[in-house]
Parts: structure tokens; sequence; C-alpha cells
């Protein structure tokens, strides 16, 4: 079998476009296909869970590949596969049409593409040929192999693959040859990748397996993500150490937060997360940008200007919601209604749990303020449901170091002052 044809697109070559707008942005190509690989594997375990694929599930991983002799990247899943028609459909049409209209509407606003995918097309960013050589789960099917060289011509002809699945091979551009290095595809994958729900393989590493008194080093998969984040898991199945572990994940050598909020709604909006509040040491130490943004387990972005509150951009940690729209600009997030109401979500738990705090522990609370109350005091006046429901736990210093709600020190201001008038009499 062999076909060949010729991509229908409008822009007779949408590639030199996809190149010039989206450099910046050149590195989300591998989060795009990963995320692929991702739902081709969630897809084949959901069609095989209502027995409408039979066979062996095997090892769903997702594998990477670079190359640097071969001057490739591949990408393999074993996923739910495609067949002739169906690469035609999703890889020549969908694929194209999708990529098209997004370059279309989008072209002006290249900083949005980074938060929404180009799709399979983002491919073409760093490669001048793409293989995609893949069998589909169905009864005997036949693996085909797709072939476009960075024009609208693209070939299919049958091809040899044992597993279900699919392969998807860049053939880098010149100036893309880095992404054929090891190292540099670790990092992109930790920045994009380390919380998705499969296992991601890049290679190999030797791990040391002692037996009795006998110590050998064995070579074992390289898996770089955590597949079941603590964010998805719920609260009470947690200890403080997972917390504080995880916290250690995300930001390596920190000192301990100071304590953390799990984020789990699903209704009106679907949000999970956890929000940690950092150790202050000094006033100089204060980072923004420490909370990431998750669209179901993958990297969007770790500039949550328009999501979280202002004063809460101190704190640290993950907030995963496929509810927040990424294919829009910034100002229309600001002012979209979901956002909104994930904004003083988060500001009403951020207030709960520290009134939580209070009234169970004053004491330590009381500790606490130096790293916390600049912090609150911050909040208090630039959000005004928060300041609300600060006033039971915001705290006042005295030159003695003793502290005071703010209703204890009018109270007690009150009786001072009583005193100073009887004084006077
Ligand atoms: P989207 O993923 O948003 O639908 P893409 O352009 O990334 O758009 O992909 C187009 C289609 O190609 C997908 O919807 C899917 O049907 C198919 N596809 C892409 N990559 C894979 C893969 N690794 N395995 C199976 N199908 C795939």
């Amino acid at each position: 079998m062999m076909q060949s044809g010729k991509i229908s697109v409008q822009t007779e070559n949408i590639f030199p476009i996809i190149k010039k707008f989206l450099y910046s942005e050149q590195e989300i190509f591998l989060r795009e296909l990963v995320s692929n690989a991702m739902d081709a594997t969630t897809k084949i375990k959901t069609l095989s869970s209502r027995g409408e694929a039979k066979g062996e599930l095997g090892h769903l991983m997702i594998e990477i590949i670079p190359n640097k002799e071969a001057k490739t990247l591949t990408i393999s899943d074993r996923g739910l596969g495609m067949d002739a028609e169906e690469v035609n459909k999703y890889l020549n049409q969908v694929a194209f049409s999708s990529a098209q209209e997004f370059l279309d509407k989008y072209k002006d606003e290249a900083n949005i593409i980074g938060h929404f995918g180009l799709g399979f097309y983002s491919a073409f960013m760093v490669a001048n040929k793409v293989e995609v050589i893949t069998k589909s789960y169905k009864e005997n099917a036949e693996a085909v192999k797709w072939t476009c060289t960075g024009d609208t011509e693209f070939t299919i002809e049958s091809a040899e693959k044992s597993d279900r699945g699919t392969d998807i091979v860049l053939h880098l551009s010149e100036d893309c040859l880095d992404y054929a290095e090891s190292y540099k595809i670790e990092g992109l994958l930790e920045k994009f990748c380390k919380f998705l729900p499969f296992p991601i393989k890049l290679g190999t590493k030797k791990e040391k397996q002692k037996e009795g008194d006998v110590e050998t080093e064995i070579e074992v998969d390289n898996i770089i993500n955590n597949t079941n984040p603590i964010w998805k898991k719920n609260p009470t199945e947690l200890t403080d150490d997972d917390y504080k572990k995880f916290y250690q994940e995300l930001y390596p050598f920190s000192s301990e937060p100071l304590f953390w909020i799990h984020l789990n709604i699903d209704y009106p909006f679907n949000l999970t997360g956890v929000l940690y509040f950092p150790k202050i040491k000094n006033q100089f130490e204060i980072q923004k940008n420490k909370i990431h943004l998750y669209s179901n387990q993958v990297f969007v972005t770790d500039d949550v200007k328009e999501i979280v509150p202002e004063f809460l951009m101190l704190l640290h940690g993950v907030i995963d919601s496929p509810d927040i729209p990424l294919n829009v600009s910034r100002s229309y997030l600001q002012s979209d209604a979901n956002v909104r109401k994930i904004t003083s979500y988060i500001t009403r738990k951020v207030a709960e749990k520290l009134h939580d705090l209070f009234k169970k522990d004053r004491t330590d609370f009381e500790k606490k303020w130096d790293d916390i109350g600049t912090f609150i005091k911050y909040g208090i006046i630039s959000e005004e449901k928060f300041a609300e429901k600060a006033n039971s736990f915001a705290l006042l210093k005295n030159t003695k170091s003793e502290y005071k709600t703010i209703e204890e020190y009018k109270e007690k201001s009150k009786t001072l002052r009583r005193i100073k008038i009887i004084n006077l009499q």
C-alpha cells in the first residue's frame, strides 16, 4: 500500500508561520506530543476496561528516545494507535485544520500558544520531517507509516510494527539538534511532564541492589515523572510527612513550609492543588511565580497573576484545574466567570485555614506571626473579602511582644482610656 496526497489547507504552507511566530514557545512541542501520547494511553485503558479492546494491555509506558547520531527524537506510546483511515482523518484533516484555525486566531498573541498548544503540528516547530508509525488496537490492524516533510505533501504506506501504539519520529532541523540531547529533553520533561499520569521513560539508569551482603548494580528504566502526585489524592490518606516530601520535590533544598492547604473541589468548577506557606526568612527572599498551574497534570505556566489574588502570590505549590480557559488572552482571563470564582474560592480557603490555625493553637499561631503577618496585612489592604475574614485572626504586637487581635486591642484600649479619664478627674 502506498498513498500520497496533498493536505487541504488554505494557506499553501503553514509551517513557516508555525516556525516564525512560535519560535519563543518552541519547547512546548514536547508537551504537546507527550500529552497526545498520554491521551492515547488513557483511551486504550478505558476501551480495555469496557471490554472494547481485546488482548493484553501490557505495560502502559511512554518512551522518549533522543538519538544524536540519527538527529532524531522519538516519542513512543502503547496507546490505542491509528489505522490508515484514522491517520488520514486525524493527522491530515483534524490536526491541520485545528492548527490552521488556531494560527489564524492567535498569531498575534504567541504567548497564549504556550498555554494552549497547537497540538500535533507543533512537531514542525523543531523538525523538518515527521514520521508517524502507528498500529491500531483493532483486531488484524495493519501498521502504517505517515511521512510529511514540512510542506503540505504527505505519504502513507504500510509499515512493520509489532506492538500496538504510535511512534512519532522527529527528524530535527539543523538549528534544533539540541533536542537530540538527553539532558535537554530531561529538563523539558521535568518542566512539563513531571506529574503526568503514566510513566515516562528516558533511557536507563544504574541502581544499587542488595541481596544479603552482596551489592550489585543493575540497570533500570529511568522514569522521570511522579504519576500520582499528592494533590490528586484524598487529604485523609496523607500525612504531614507526605506534604513536606512533596514540597521538597517541588522546591529541592528549601526550608520546611510553615503549613499548607489542600484544595479539592469539583463543583461548580473542578480544581485540586496544594498551597504552601513558605518560611519567609527576610523580605528579599520573597519570590513570586512559585505557584505552578497545571491542567489535568500537564504543566501550563508558573505565571498565575490572573488566577491567584496578588497577596497570595507569596504562596508556593500547585493548582490543577481543567476549568481555567487557556486559549484566551490574559485580559479575558481576568473577567472569566470561572476564574473569578476560583480566585474567591482560593481566598476563602486561605482565610479558613488561618482561622483554624489561630483557633486550634493560638500560641503556635503567634510564633508564626513574623512569617505570615506581612502577608496577612497585605491581604487585608488589598482584598476586601479577605479583610472581613481576617479580622478574627490578624494580630497586633506590642513592645512587650504580646499579641492581641484587633477586637482585643480595642477592648484593652477602651479600659485604658477609662482609667486615664478616671485619673484625670
Ligand atoms: P488534539 O490532541 O487537540 O485533538 P492534535 O493536533 O494534537 O489535536 O491531534 C489530532 C488528533 O490526532 C488527536 O485528536 C488524535 O486523534 C490523533 N493523535 C495524535 N497523536 C496521537 C497518538 N500518539 N496516538 C493516537 N492518536 C493520536
